[in-house]
């Protein structure tokens, strides 16, 4: 038996906690055995991969979490400052590989697990991911978080646990199928649920005025129903330090098993259905990019999240003993976008009528605490609520909404007098014909800060979508380029070229992007030149085994990796891309022994399953695979792949692989983009328009370095208001008439001259996102490309200058931005020794 160690000796603790959570070779194997035997019932006879893959897990999380209770306890004894992200999505990606390179325990985890005889990578591949989003935006939140927690910053993400997440895409005969995304089914052992912080969401019902006892007017809010919000926390590891931040994600529960009435009068499956009912709100992410629907469930999952997340951070302030008057100082709230913009309402609500604040003193907190990020400038996906809707949900809400908008127009009367035309614009409601509460306008009145995520959006926002309000509000208006984080997107993900660099010029680049910039150094340096190439190489020979494995097709990996995966969409613009293939083929048909650089086109990306459009381009993508892959005259030269299921694993995959970024939208279009940032961060070159964060990321890797094409977002707007008519490119240009032709024929679908006319006809008649205009830049970009490519050493050159001058594109950047700029908040550093110490001792001695 062991003797109670001497809590005065520091080493006895230390050794004490190595003996449960140390980083060991030994003491790994040891407790991954361990939650083996004890957490999943298994021993290794009939353990099965799952089972392996869950005892890693809770070894890793075992190692998180003393970092995590320090942390928490660290802010609380500060009184910290603390950033709340509130998003409805948080494209997390898995956790596994990303906690090992952040506790710096990848390689010993490694070892020990070989040394169990286990395949490591393929306990890393088990994993199912969190697929709590739909792309960019949900990416950026998750890249926010790895930052704001290796910054370490104070902070709290929040946002929806949905049961199921964005669903899994299949292809079948060149359609998209989806498949539900079950990611719960086999447990998730990174979430720790915590109902002793369950708060309740009021739906529904009508208001009540009253007087209180001071005389004031109050209001009071008699719900149709009460829903319960259970939190789910995962902790948030940042890279080699000991700061553990949470991502608090919210399930909905009925609040009683039963509704009581209903069970004793005997009306048990009402009783059931009202269960169901409540239950419904956090049960599917929509799985809509880009575009809103209007549905009042989305509603409801929007004012849920919002109203869990506002109960709970009232109740923080209230355990730390802060005054309500204070939340602005405890707490800077990000609103990613719209979808929590009802937050500006609900503070509002909660301070008066659950706390009995005064108007002013209200408005006071609420906009101080807020600010807003625009993700979008597509009118399709500005989102708006018909009032009769909103008003059956949220009756009291919709009050207040009217209050805000009465003060505000007065507002606006004051600064723009006689100006009516205007103040329909910035009402809070639409009223031009069946009424609306515009969320945008809402975000914008109840914010402080007002950002883009892009230098060219927010220019566009300003002059565009809100010029009203930058007219209004100047002060309020800023830019915060987007970013993404380097430990998931090189480190993790990349590890080959991850060592080549920290070999070259030390590990500080992880955590300092920009100091990427000393591998210029190393550019006219032919042997480092050899070796980055050979690792380029080496990883897109590991992706051709991977396509051979899952679609049989043989791809070389000689050819130019030439990959667009992004959400499918018209206006991010795959068809143009595949107008490009068309030609090239044309031209091989035209005469076979045609010079052609070998060219490998691979794409991935999910379509809205409503999105019809959207669905029929990745159809005619599949159908142009089928005929070129398979015609001799090709000669293997060209090939076209559409790689299912593009999440955040397989992106970890598909980055590193590239030669040939696409980053094609219609200029004006793109708010700012990520994957055009993880593509140039692993040494692909981009062909792009300047669009969203292009436009940055050529002004940094310099002209030479990036393959620009297309009009910019003054022509198309120049264009459209001097009238597009797609038809005089389609006349004009024989190269382009010959493809939209073959489309039309029925060439690419067995004859059948039908199935593509959608997209022909989009195209030659209207043509909203300008391909035709576009067409003949595009292609002859792609030539530059091709003759680039065949100097492998010029390639090379440019290759490495992308990757030493991303460094601005560090989502820590974006990070440090936000904190200056916007939440004024500092890092608060958690020291893990003296934790250990203090609280191992005063276990010991009580
Ligand atoms: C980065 C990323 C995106 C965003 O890609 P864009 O090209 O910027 O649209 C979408 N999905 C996943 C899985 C990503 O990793």
């Amino acid at each position: 038996m062991q003797t109670a160690p001497n809590p005065n000796s520091t080493q006895e603790i230390v050794r004490i906690e190595d003996d449960r959570t140390g980083l060991g070779i030994e003491t790994l194997k040891r407790a991954f055995l361990d939650n083996l035997f004890y957490i999943q019932g298994k021993f290794p006879a009939i353990a099965t991969l799952n089972d392996y893959y869950m005892a890693l897990a809770y070894t890793v999380r075992d190692r998180l979490f003393k970092r995590w209770i320090t942390t928490a306890e660290t802010y609380g004894n500060q009184k910290a400052r603390t950033v709340c992200y509130l998003s409805a999505e948080f494209l997390m990606g898995p956790h596994l590989g990303n906690n090992l390179i952040n506790l710096g325990i990848y390689e010993q985890v490694k070892q020990a697990i070989e040394e169990l005889g286990l395949n490591f990578e393929e306990l890393l591949e088990q994993e199912e991911e969190p697929g709590l989003g739909n792309g960019g935006l949900g990416r950026l939140a998750a890249c926010y978080l790895d930052s704001l927690a290796t910054l370490e910053i104070p902070a709290l993400g929040y946002g929806i646990r949905y049961e199921f997440g964005i669903f899994n895409q299949r292809i079948q005969d060149g359609w998209q199928v989806e498949i539900t995304d079950k990611w719960l089914r086999y447990g998730n052992p990174w979430e720790v649920s915590r109902p002793e912080w369950a708060v309740e969401v009021k739906f529904g019902g009508h208001t009540e005025s009253f007087t209180d006892e001071h005389g004031a007017y109050r209001v009071r809010w008699i719900p149709h129903k009460v829903v319960n919000g259970i939190p789910y926390d995962t902790p948030i590891s940042g890279y080699s330090v000991n700061t553990c931040n949470t991502l608090r994600l919210w399930s909905a529960e009925a609040p009683e098993t039963f509704d009581f009435d209903a069970f004793n009068a005997g009306d048990y499956s009402r009783a059931v259905q009202q269960k169901m009912a409540s239950e419904t709100i956090s049960k599917v992410l929509y799985p809509n990019d880009n575009l809103t629907q209007g549905k009042i469930l989305r509603l409801e999952q929007q004012f849920f999240f919002v109203s869990c997340s506002l109960q709970d951070m009232i109740r923080i302030l209230e355990r730390q003993g802060i005054p309500l008057e204070q939340f602005p100082e405890k707490f800077s709230i990000q609103l990613n976008d719209t979808h929590p913009s009802i937050t500006v309402v609900e503070l509002m609500r909660l301070l008066m009528d659950e706390h009995g604040m005064e108007w002013n003193k209200a408005w006071g907190i609420t906009t101080r605490s807020l600010a807003y990020t625009n993700h979008t400038l597509l009118p399709e996906a500005l989102e708006r609520w018909p009032i009769s809707l909103f008003g059956q949900l949220l009756p009291r809400h919709l009050e207040i909404i009217f209050e805000i908008n009465r003060r505000f127009l007065d507002d606006v009367r004051l600064k723009f007098p006689d100006d009516w035309e205007r103040l329909g614009r910035m009402s809070l409601i639409d009223e031009s014909g069946e009424r609306y509460v515009r969320m945008a306008n809402l975000a914008c009145v109840g914010s402080f800060a007002i950002n883009g995520v892009a230098a060219l959006h927010t220019e566009l926002l300003k002059e565009g979508v809100l010029r009203d309000f930058y007219e209004m509000y100047p002060e309020k208006f800023n830019n915060k380029t987007n970013g993404v984080t380097p430990r998931r997107f090189m480190v993790l993900s990349n590890f080959r070229l991850a060592n080549l660099i920290s070999r070259k010029i030390g590990n500080n680049w992880v955590k300092h992007l920009e100091e990427l910039h000393k591998l210029e150094d190393f550019v006219d340096d032919p042997d480092f030149r050899r070796e980055f190439r050979e690792i380029k190489q080496a990883i897109k020979q590991d992706l051709a085994v991977y396509i051979k494995r899952t679609t049989n097709i043989d791809v070389n990996p000689n050819s130019i990796f030439d990959i667009q995966s992004k959400r499918i969409h018209e206006y991010k613009r795959q068809h143009l891309n595949a107008l490009h293939i068309v030609t090239l083929y044309n031209r091989i048909k035209a005469n076979p022994d045609i010079d052609i650089t070998p060219r490998t086109f691979l794409f991935g990306g999910k379509a809205a399953p409503g999105y019809y459009m959207a669905k029929l381009i990745i159809k005619l993508i599949n159908s142009i695979g089928d005929v070129v892959n398979r015609d001799p005259d090709v000669r293997g030269r060209l090939k076209v792949v559409f790689l299912e299921n593009y999440n955040v694993k397989f992106a970890q995959r598909v980055y590193p692989a590239a030669d040939l970024s696409e980053q094609i939208s219609t200029a004006g279009k793109e708010a700012s983009g990520t994957g055009n940032m993880k593509f140039a961060l692993n040494g692909a070159l981009t062909i792009g328009t300047l669009d969203g964060a292009n436009v940055e990321i050529r002004e940094e890797v310099g002209a030479e370095n990036f393959f620009l094409f297309g009009l910019t977002a003054d022509e198309v707007y120049a264009k459209k208001v001097a009238g597009y008519n797609p038809m005089d490119y389609y006349y004009s240009n024989p190269e382009l008439k010959l493809v939209i032709d073959r489309i039309a024929s029925g060439f690419f679908s067995h004859g059948d001259a039908n199935l593509f006319k959608p997209i022909v006809d989009n195209l030659l008649y209207g043509d909203p996102y300008m391909l035709l205009a576009d067409y003949q830049a595009y292609v002859d970009c792609q030539e530059q490309v091709s003759q680039a490519y065949q100097d492998q050493d010029r390639w090379t050159r440019m290759s490495i200058l992308n990757v030493a001058r991303m460094g601005k594109f560090s989502s820590d950047r974006s990070i440090r931005d936000y904190c200056e700029g916007i939440w004024h908040v500092q890092s608060v550093p958690i020291k893990l020794e003296e934790y250990v110490q203090e609280n191992a001792g005063r276990m010991i001695v009580s």
